[in-house]
């Protein structure tokens, strides 16, 4: 079975080609369909984000379709950046500008107030209207000044539970062992079982 992955991001695509090595099913990106004009992610949540990217590419593909949305979260800023992830500082994609503002933020914010966490939600959407949406959260707290090259984001700020008190941001963890914790690492295993239902389903449908 074919599944689309509505991104245009080649490492979220490797992520979950690696997670389904061996199901036989073969992911898609957005390069590898006919275009279609993406749709404008004005949703209030992660949730609402996701379901708006995944109803887009099964609406426009006739494939099943997952998509995600992701971002930081900070617990003194009440969730904030959130759905803004991308966006914090008013320019979409500036890492620099959005990370120096969270700093300046949360400059006065002892550190046992500096929970914080990514979450990456993701939703499969199949043709015939079926939906799916699953939640991968990773638990840490917010450095308070940049740490480690690796990485995009604000990963640099980010110390994870398991590194903590002491240990290596998130942008000092190579790939495999980011990919190991991350949120979209555990969001995308509970759509292991849904994805595989599925392709039993259109395989017998096939016979
Ligand atoms: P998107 O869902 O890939 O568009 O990500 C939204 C934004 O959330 C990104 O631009 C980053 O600022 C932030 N973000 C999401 N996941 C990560 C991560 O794994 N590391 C660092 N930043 C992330």
């Amino acid at each position: 079975m074919k599944i689309l992955l509505a991104s245009n991001n080649p490492k979220k695509a490797h992520e979950l080609r690696t997670i389904l090595a061996n199901s036989g099913i073969e992911i898609l990106t957005l390069a590898d369909v006919p275009h279609y004009a993406e749709p404008i992610e004005d949703g209030r949540t992660f949730a609402d984000n996701a379901l708006i990217k995944a109803r887009a590419g099964a609406q426009h593909t006739g494939l099943v379709t997952i998509a995600d949305d992701s971002g930081f979260t900070v617990e003194e800023l009440n969730g904030c950046p959130g759905v803004l992830s991308a966006r914090w500082s008013g320019q979409h994609g500036d890492d620099q500008a959005n990370n120096l503002l969270l700093l300046k933020q949360m400059a006065h914010v002892p550190e046992e107030r500096r929970q914080a966490a990514f979450v990456s939600v993701c939703a499969l959407v199949v043709p015939n209207g079926e939906e799916h949406v699953v939640t991968g959260q990773w638990d840490g707290w917010m450095l308070t000044e940049p740490r480690g090259d690796n990485g995009f984001g604000y990963d640099p700020l980010f110390l994870p539970n398991e590194e903590f008190p002491n240990g290596r941001s998130s942008a000092q963890l190579s790939p495999a062992e980011k990919n190991a914790l991350s949120h979209r690492g555990k969001a995308l295993a509970q759509l292991v079982p849904i994805v595989t239902q599925l392709s039993q389903l259109s395989e017998a449908n096939s016979d």
